[in-house]
Formats: structure tokens, sequence, C-alpha cells
């Protein structure tokens, strides 16, 4: 297994439409390995394959609270077929946007049509911080990050400071496939 360089915004790879993966493959399985040690590291409770720079459809989460035991998940070419009405707020940050946080509203339960890492269709009926973790990971698929879902102005306010942190540090530089 390795950690791998997590893309941090705006970075080109963020704002693609990722492909969906045509075969969970030792290749697959071995990338979402890599993927959860990874996220574990940095420490975060999801990483989507676009932050490793990879435009495909997976993501990894892990929203097991603090003293549970892990909870590691991966899922690949994720659909959501059902989302709540009713929303729930969360604070959200994100691994390609390093200490920046804000408030989002998503909708508060959703069920998630995925294949596990044995290539077999699986079904998630997801609420609280899982059903929040799953929606952001799944808009990192279709280049959507969590400030697209907050107003122009604090997302501008976000975008400068993070540009400001990120001043003279090396930036992990991942080519796009
Ligand atoms: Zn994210």
């Amino acid at each position: 297994m390795a950690i791998l360089p997590i893309l941090v915004a705006p970075h080109p790879v963020l704002k693609k439409k990722c492909t969906p993966v045509e075969a969970v493959d030792g290749h697959i399985r071995r990338v979402l390995d890599d993927m959860l040690e990874t996220m574990y590291d940095a420490p975060g409770i999801g990483l989507a394959a676009p932050q490793i720079g990879l435009p495909k459809r997976m993501l990894v989460v892990d929203c097991a609270g603090r003293g549970e035991s892990p909870q590691p998940m991966k899922i690949i070419n994720p659909e959501i077929i059902a989302a709540s009405d009713d929303l729930a707020s969360y604070e959200e940050g994100c691994l390609s946007f390093p200490e920046q946080y804000a408030d989002v509203k998503r909708p508060a339960r959703v069920t998630v049509k995925y294949l596990d890492e044995t290539g077999t269709e699986q079904m998630l009926d997801a609420d609280g911080l899982l059903a929040t973790c799953i929606q952001h990971e799944i808009d990192h698929l279709d280049g959507v990050v969590f400030v697209d879902h907050i107003s122009s102005l604090k997302r501008g306010m976000i975008m400068r400071k993070l540009q400001k942190l990120m001043r003279g540090k090396p930036r992990p530089d991942v080519a796009a496939e």
C-alpha cells in the first residue's frame, strides 16, 4: 500500500467529470487500498479518485465515530437512486481544500447503488454524516466540490485563504489521465 499525494484546489482534474470503472480488477483494488491508506493518513473521512489525480468513478469513506471500530467502504460507480426531500446541514471540509470549512445543505438521506471491490452490486441507505460524506464524494466524480454549493462570496473568500495557505508549499504534480 502507498500514501498518494492529494491534489489541492484549484486543479483541473478536480473539475473533470470522471469515467466509470469498466472492470473491478486487481489494479482497481490496489488503488482503492492506497486511497484508504491516504485518507486515514491525512486524516479524512472520505476521498474520491480524482483527488489523487485519477478521473475514475470510485471513492472511499469511513464515517466511524471516535472510539468505534473502523468502517472502511470502497465504492465504485456509485449512483444516487433516491434522496430525501428534507435537508441536513453539516460543516464540510475537503482534503483538497486544507483547513477550509463551510456549511453545506444536502438531502438528509440517500440511497446509493454501487459496486463493491469484488464487482458485486450493493445498495446502501445512508443518513447522518455518512449521507453527507457520500454525496460530497460523489460530487467529486462529477467535477463538483463543496464550495460549489455555497455563495460565490464565501467561495471567493475560501479560495483566497487557500491560495495564501498554499503559497510556497510544494504542490503534488499528478498528471491527468
Ligand atoms: Zn472533498
